[in-house]
């Protein structure tokens, strides 16, 4: 038997049982004739004391960091206690070891904080998994996992697998393919998501089907990107929007209850996609800080007419004006002031610079542009911000899309600085009624805003016919964002052949093609599919956000660097001419 107990077991209580532990060796302090060593398992870490006796076989054959041990001894009470771990009142003294397996130095410090790059800790990630940070990552996935799993059978949903080479399944991204040994010169596409078995479950009659899947996406990996990722993806038949929005924030909520304690009792709040877009600038608002953007000119329309025609040629020619009005902030001085021009001229946000109108404390109003503006029109522009006496109006100005996405930026920004984006307040809420359709303005065509199976509000279907109207139209298309990030998303299909061909005809898709690519799925719904809708919710982020980080990466047992590699098993890479040969693929 290797051991009677784990790492983190031993407390008082146990105070003079014999016992066997097994571990790695944390650290070896020598002290007087004594040795102090911390034994870590992915349970906790406990302290051995290996006395004189011992020493001439440890000085023989010395521990090393990371060496695997087992050793017996006696639990005692520890006489200077340690209240930062829990086994920290007793201590082993050791009666005899065994060193299982000796270890290499590991090229970064095994701890809580670690000396390693993000590379580094990567190629060696086998180590980074023994640091608590990541086990403690590790653990709230299994749990994010189970209760998701739990919710969802409570709910009558089955767990059903669908197959990873399959032929294309279009969400915005491109393929990653596979070459088929056995039918030479085809390819197996890697699901980007399993949307189109989904639905055919539901063609099955399956009526709820969920899976906690991989999917593939080769997009560039900007920002916190994996190519491989998880989600939980889910389908339901004889479903309107609503059911589908009402199953789902229960399971958020239950996942809440379950992970964090936290009881959402209230109703998430519902956007539509253009609210959003309007007060917030994009389409995953962050709700935790109020501040909203104040359309004061879209698109060359004037809303706050205090701002036009004072002879001040940017406002003035400006197809766009925002502004958001930021409280507490009206005495930030010349040094902040600028730091913020700097912010906003970043190429990242574009703009040519932030015209400022202080709301001062004592009533008055002080502006970078009072040459333009005299002190009561600062007042009007104030009360049409609904700002109040302390608060610093930020106002940009230029095309209204750079302009729009740059005033949902800097309202983000403020408040990251002002400590309104705080990690532990959770604040979901749903966007409803994306638009159908997208245009990609590069290659100047109409693209599905969520994927072309999403069906079209029913009375708005006529719109369909006629190309210059396909901006106007909205989807059954819903989204769930929590705390300004997008975690899931998904809609009510379209469950009719008719509708579907008139859909890919409307993505620029021939009959030929459409028949070519998708002819199983519109077969499939020629033999009775029921009405039927769906979600899937991206897990690394979510775990990312109930762990209160940044990174999915480090919620990822095995994640892939920023150029979509495995550092660690150095993938992708070459093969040889012999399994090419079989493939029959050539290089140049
Ligand atoms: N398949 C969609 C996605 O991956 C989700 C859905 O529509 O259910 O975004």
């Amino acid at each position: 038997m290797y051991r009677t107990h784990n790492c983190g077991e031993l407390r008082m209580a146990h105070a003079g049982n014999e016992v066997t532990l097994a571990g790695w060796v944390q650290t070896v302090r020598k002290f007087g004739s004594l040795t102090f060593v911390d034994l870590r398992d992915r349970y906790g870490i406990t302290q051995l004391v290996f006395d004189e006796q011992l020493n001439s076989r440890l000085s023989e054959k010395p521990l090393g960091r990371e060496f695997v041990i087992q050793a017996k001894g006696k639990v005692l009470e520890r006489s200077n206690k340690n209240s930062k771990i829990p086994t920290g009142d007793v201590e082993i003294s050791v009666s005899d070891f065994t060193i299982i397996n000796s270890a290499v130095t590991p090229p970064f410090t095994i701890e809580e904080e670690t000396d390693g790059g993000d590379e580094l800790r990567m190629k060696y990630r086998y180590l980074d998994l023994r640091r608590p940070t990541l086990k403690r990552n590790m653990e709230l996935r299994y749990k994010v996992n189970r209760s998701v799993r739990n919710y969802l059978d409570s709910q009558g949903f089955w767990d059903i697998e669908t197959p990873f080479l399959i032929r294309s399944t279009p969400e915005g991204a491109r393929d990653f393919v596979v070459p088929s040994r056995m039918n030479e010169g085809q390819f197996y596409a890697l699901p980007q998501s399993p949307q189109t078995f989904k639905q055919l479950l539901m063609v099955s009659g399956y009526d709820r089907y969920y899976q906690i899947v991989k999917c593939f996406r080769d997009e560039d990996l900007r920002a916190d990107r994996q190519p491989e990722f998880t989600q939980v993806d889910c389908e339901m038949s004889f479903v309107e929007q609503e059911d589908i929005l009402n199953t789902f924030e229960g399971l958020f909520k239950h996942v809440f209850k379950d992970i964090k304690g936290v009881e959402m009792n209230e109703a998430f709040p519902r956007m539509t996609y253009d609210d959003a877009m309007w007060h917030y600038g994009n389409d995953k608002p962050d709700i935790r800080f109020e501040v909203k953007i104040q359309n004061s000119k879209v698109n060359n329309e004037v809303y706050c007419a205090a701002l036009a025609g004072a002879g001040f040629k940017v406002f003035d020619e400006a197809e766009t004006i925002l502004m958001i009005a930021v409280p507490g902030c009206s005495e930030y001085t010349r040094k902040q002031l600028d730091e913020l021009t700097d912010w906003v001229k970043r190429p990242q946000i574009g703009m040519s610079g932030v015209v400022n109108i202080k709301c001062n404390a004592d009533g008055t109003y002080k502006s970078s542009v009072d040459k333009f503006y005299s002190e009561d029109k600062l007042k009007e522009i104030g009360s049409f911000c609904g700002a109040k006496a302390g608060d610093l109006i930020l106002i940009l100005a230029g095309a209204e899309t750079r302009t729009r996405k740059a005033a949902s930026e800097l309202r983000l920004y403020m408040g990251e600085r002002l400590g309104y984006r705080d990690h532990a307040v959770y604040k979901p809420l749903w966007v409803v009624d994306f638009p159908l359709f997208e245009l990609d303005e590069e290659n100047n065509r109409w693209v599905a805003k969520h994927h072309p199976f999403t069906s079209p509000k029913p009375e708005q279907i006529g719109l369909m016919d006629d190309m210059s109207k396909y901006g106007d139209i909205k989807a059954n298309a819903y989204d769930i964002v929590l705390n300004g990030t997008e975690i899931g998303g998904g809609s009510i299909r379209i469950f009719d052949r008719g509708l579907q061909e008139k859909m890919f005809a409307a993505l620029g898709m021939s009959k030929e093609e459409a028949q070519d690519k998708f002819g199983f799925l519109m077969g499939a719904f020629e033999y009775g599919a029921p009405p039927h809708g769906g979600i899937a919710f991206g897990l690394d982020r979510l775990c990312a956000l109930l762990g209160g980080q940044e990174s999915i990466r480090d919620f990822i047992a095995f994640p892939k660097n920023n150029s979509g590699r495995d550092v660690m098993l150095d993938a992708p890479s070459f093969i040889d001419d012999t399994q090419k040969k079989e493939l029959g693929l050539t290089y140049k």
